[in-house]
């Protein structure tokens, strides 16, 4: 199997792919980035959580023009996990507005963005719809 890194430090590989996220330990704020106080009360005491992977879009837009090299349309999103807003590009569905809605179930969904040449797979991640 080949060697897979995340994209990003927040999303944690393995069999249960998923999010964490840096919570204040004393307002509840939730930070994917590395922060030396919290932005809503000021204090320096975080703790590590799991994000919930399943969530539903709240809001979205489709995204027909972007940086070259980057494919377009693409559906760029907000998705609350339990909570926790994230925001990420919702992945295999078609990205116009008959199949993205607002309130729609995804889950999390990890892919190959790309491989060097040892072979190590960089890996992103998305939301997908949740079937059912
Ligand atoms: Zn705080």
């Amino acid at each position: 199997m080949a060697n897979q890194i995340p994209l990003v430090d927040y999303l944690v590989l393995g069999d249960r792919p998923r999010l964490v996220a840096h919570e204040c330990t004393s307002c509840g704020a939730r930070f994917f980035d590395r922060r030396n106080a919290c932005a809503s009360c000021g204090l320096t005491e975080f703790t590590t959580v799991d994000v919930p992977t399943e969530g539903e879009v709240r809001a979205f837009t489709i995204v027909a023009f972007a940086a070259p090299g980057i494919p377009t349309p693409f559906v760029a999103a907000v998705v609350d996990c339990g909570g926790t807003s994230v925001r990420a590009n919702l992945i295999n569905v078609p990205p116009d507005p008959e199949h993205v809605r607002l309130a729609m179930p995804v889950r999390l969904a990890t892919q190959v963005v790309g491989t060097d040449e040892e072979g190590t797979e960089a890996i992103g991640f998305g939301f997908e719809p949740k079937e059912g």
